[in-house]
């Protein structure tokens, strides 16, 4: 077996941090290879060392020089090499990295070095070697993930275990490029995908996903099981344990994930698995996650559905401007736009406008401060009264529903409430699938 195991920021926050993410590697020979992000924050207000670095490259471009937020990021980096008591020079390093970032000018170059140094130095401490990202993880010109990542792999599987930094990778131009932001989980789930692993474990500072977000529901229940599926469309609304991407490399291979807490190792954490391996666990609801601040744009017009190409022309006028849409509900005579409320920060009036000359409906309104909640879960679909129930909870808490949207997957409904019942709607949902253990 072979388990690639990636340690989020506060896992890899300080010396005492270190050691106890040895002590998990050691507890298991199978874990071979670990991905690690830069350090993060050690408390409240802390500074978190990719914070530190992207300020950095505005120092230099500002000055020519590292000045003072590099100085943070030594500092960090020397007090953790002392923290573990190991004789390494991290100065020359931490020398030669600036001289590095002052010549290269780039901000993805800049940004990826806290997990460069910090792989260097715990592979230091770890006694195990350090394996680049730049000789693996291969991007496109266009920025995607190059095949032959995944053939360059064969260097990580050469060693019996080693340490590897995540969130960057090299561009087809020779230079690092990064993911986007939180995207160590990415470079593990590629470095997870790449080595054959059958396992993934992301391990963070919380011990998984929990069934609602605990700053709107005291103490949520814990989700023990999860699909791809059900995971995909909880991080996207907004339950962000782990990087909405990284589950993409994974589920190419079907390679199961788990989330464990570093702080709580002996917690099982929530695990991931294809939608084939999912076995249904008797809850109608897997989890409950939403996003406040939409738009709804509705539109009706008479016979619409018998009317060629009207999705079309309203699509087109999207386009033009740039705007993607979240979802579009829509009926027999009536169609709904359901957008960002960001994305049309100041061309509202103007996207309506063309709208109203493309396909001249009946009438048009404007919904603003539409909040969005997902109910998502396979059991829904096994599940008859599922709808009933969701929407009796609704109204039960005396929230109007502004809209509703269920895929054809049936694996979440998707309600809109006006912001200001956001959390309400959320409580009272929860209170009905999960307030009672039968449910
Ligand atoms: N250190 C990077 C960030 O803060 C990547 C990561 O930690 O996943 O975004």
């Amino acid at each position: 077996m072979i388990k690639v195991c990636k340690f989020g920021g506060t896992s890899m926050a300080d010396g005492i941090n270190f050691r106890r993410v040895a002590g998990i590697l050691a507890s298991d020979p199978e874990r071979r290879y670990a991905v690690v992000s830069a350090p993060g924050k050690r408390y409240g207000g802390d500074n978190k060392v990719t914070d530190l670095l992207y300020e950095t490259h505005a120092e230099v471009e500002r000055t020519g020089r590292c000045g003072e937020a590099y100085k943070k990021v030594r500092e960090r980096f020397r007090s953790i090499t002392r923290e573990l008591g190991i004789s390494y020079d991290i100065d020359s390093l931490l020398d030669e990295t600036a001289a590095e970032i002052e010549r290269e000018r780039s901000a993805d170059f800049t940004a990826s070095r806290g997990e460069y140094l910090c792989g260097k130095l715990f592979s230091a401490f770890l006694g195990v070697p350090f394996i680049d990202a730049r000789e693996v993880i291969k991007f496109t010109p266009e920025g995607k993930l190059d095949g032959r990542t995944f053939t360059l792999a064969s260097r990580v599987l050469k060693e019996e275990r080693a340490v590897f930094p995540g969130f960057y990778g090299e561009g087809a131009d020779g230079k690092v490029k990064t993911f986007s932001r939180g995207g160590s989980d990415i470079s593990g789930a590629v470095l997870a995908r790449a080595v054959g692993a059958d396992l993934y474990e992301n391990w963070t500072d919380v011990s998984g996903f929990l069934a609602a977000d605990p700053r709107v529901v005291a103490s949520p229940a814990r989700i023990g099981v999860l699909s791809y599926r059900e995971l995909r469309e909880l991080s996207y609304m907004g339950a962000n344990v782990l990087h909405s991407e990284s589950i993409f490399p994974v589920r190419e291979a079907d390679i199961p994930v788990r989330i464990k807490n570093t702080f709580r190792p002996e917690d099982e954490g929530t695990l991931i698995v294809p939608v084939s391996r999912y076995r249904y666990g008797g809850r109608a609801v897997t989890g409950i996650a939403g996003k406040k601040n939409f738009t709804v744009i509705l539109l009706e017009k008479a016979m619409m559905n018998a009317e060629m190409g009207f999705t079309y022309r309203v699509l087109e006028v999207l386009y033009r401007h740039k705007i993607s849409f979240e979802h579009i509900p829509s009926g027999i005579d009536t169609m709904s736009l359901v957008i960002d409320s960001e994305e049309l920060g100041g061309v509202l009036d103007e996207v309506c406008g063309e709208i109203r000359a493309a396909v001249q409906p009946d009438s048009m309104r404007v919904f603003n401060d539409i909040a969005l909640i997902a109910v998502v879960g396979h059991g829904m679909s096994r599940t008859i009264g599922i709808s009933a129930r969701l929407f009796d909870a609704i109204a039960r808490a005396g929230v109007n529903v502004r809209m509703i949207d269920q895929g054809s997957s049936e694996i979440d409904i998707i309600v809109g409430v006006e912001n200001a019942q956001y959390e309400r709607t959320i409580r009272a949902v929860y209170e009905e699938f999960f307030g009672n253990p039968e449910s």
